[in-house]
């Protein structure tokens, strides 16, 4: 049985990307079952969709916990923090990132071999944008 969506995991609308995790999962799916339906790759290649996927889901469930906690926080610290916060970034550059973190609108890059994997820099691993790069006369990015 092979879940995607909303059936394999519900996170929190409180910020929490559930439509885009769910797009994700049938990238990352489909893709494997069209090259195990054509004979190309063996039914192993959608055990890496599982590994894949809930990595992604748990980076989700993750961010939108904390994402909800910060818009209704628990009584004691936990507010206190979070008013603390909400007051500074009136004044202070620094404590905006702390209400936007932007980890919400960041895709979810892949550990290769494992979470601490140090074979690639996060930037060129699997799942995250391109880096820009100079081209003949112009920008990866223009062409
Ligand atoms: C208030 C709110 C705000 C949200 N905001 C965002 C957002 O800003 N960004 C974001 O990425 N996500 C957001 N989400 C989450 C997003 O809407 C869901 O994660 C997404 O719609 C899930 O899609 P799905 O196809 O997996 O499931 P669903 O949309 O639930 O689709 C499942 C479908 O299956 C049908 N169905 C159920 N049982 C059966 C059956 N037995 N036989 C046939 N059909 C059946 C249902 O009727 C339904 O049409 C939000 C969710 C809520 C509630």
């Amino acid at each position: 049985m092979i879940f995607a969506g909303d059936s394999a995991h519900v996170v929190s609308p409180f910020g929490g990307p559930g439509g885009n995790g769910g797009l994700q999962d049938v990238d990352a799916l489909g893709w494997r079952q069209a090259a195990v339906i054509k004979g190309q790759a063996s039914a192993a290649l959608l055990a890496a969709y599982d590994r894949e996927r809930c990595f992604g889901a748990d980076e989700n469930l993750l961010n939108s916990s904390r994402s909800t906690r910060f818009m209704s926080p628990a009584a004691g610290a936990e507010r206190l923090f979070r008013d603390a916060v909400l007051a500074l970034t009136a004044r202070a550059d620094f404590a905006r990132p702390m209400v936007n973190s932007g980890r919400l609108s960041r895709p979810c890059i892949y550990p290769v071999g494992g979470p601490d994997d140090p074979a690639l820099p996060a930037d060129s691993r699997p799942g995250a944008v391109a880096p820009d790069a100079p081209l003949a006369d112009s920008w990866l990015s223009k062409a």
